[in-house]
């Protein structure tokens, strides 16, 4: 069982990169983002709660976020196998808090991976970024837009924009990972976990350098 946390501003390819620990060592995908967002889609308690966060750019208070993780990983599939956890812990309560959890289970944080793409490049990329509102298949409106305008090629869905995706929204968000993610770097600086890549405009460039230290994660704990 591993715990790996994945870090990076807003459109640093987090979601690119999870892909690949899912596909070539079978972790459990864990975005807080995602599930938030499919909370506001249903219309439950939490995700009207969420729902004003979210669209503003703000982060949800701590403690919520520490209950809804509590109880996300009493689940079955994160406790199985390993998961990759991408969009928290956000801030440094929330990474202390879950050191806390975890030590509770017997487990712990076995790697942190930090995608450090400068701030240009992220905010072209997040406003051009256009998603599916059915499958959630990610597009952009620069250079991957789909065949026919605003309609999805892998489902049909509608393709939009993201409501936090706008310049203004997209601003805050980046201001506050800086402001309260930063902690979190350091954090795992200081345990001697933490795997600092710089991926550019293209994550293929870093991939050898995750997939040797993310085996090297593996063999470790076998
Ligand atoms: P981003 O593209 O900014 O990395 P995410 O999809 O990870 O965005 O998250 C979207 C929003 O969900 C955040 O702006 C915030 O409002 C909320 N959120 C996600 N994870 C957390 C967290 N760990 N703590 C507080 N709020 C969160």
């Amino acid at each position: 069982m591993l715990n790996i946390i994945l870090i990076g501003a807003p459109g640093s390819g987090k979601g690119t990169a999870a892909g690949l620990f899912k596909v070539e060592w079978g972790m459990v995908h864990l975005s807080t983002g995602d599930l938030l967002r499919s909370e506001i889609k249903k219309g439950s308690e939490l995700g009207r709660f969420a729902a004003s966060f979210l669209e503003s750019g703000r982060l949800l208070p701590d403690e919520v976020m520490m209950q809804i993780m509590a109880e996300r990983i009493r689940q079955p599939d994160a406790r199985q196998c390993g998961v990759l956890y991408d969009g928290f812990p956000r801030t440094l309560a929330q990474a202390e808090a879950f050191d806390r959890m975890l030590a509770e289970h017997r487990q712990r944080v076995d790697g942190a991976l930090m995608l450090d793409v400068a701030e240009e490049v992220i905010l072209s990329r997040l406003t051009a970024r256009r998603v599916c509102q059915g499958c959630g298949a990610v597009y952009n409106a620069i250079d991957r837009r789909p065949r026919q305008e605003g309609v999805c090629d892998q489902c049909g869905g509608a393709v939009v924009q993201r409501p936090d995706d706008t310049q203004e929204t997209v601003r805050r968000r980046i201001a506050t990972y800086e402001h309260d993610t930063l902690p979190v770097i350091e954090h795992y600086g200081r345990q001697g976990v933490l795997l600092k890549v710089n991926p550019g405009r293209e994550l293929s460039t870093v991939v050898p350098a995750i997939r040797a230290w993310a085996q090297g994660l593996l063999d470790r704990r076998e």
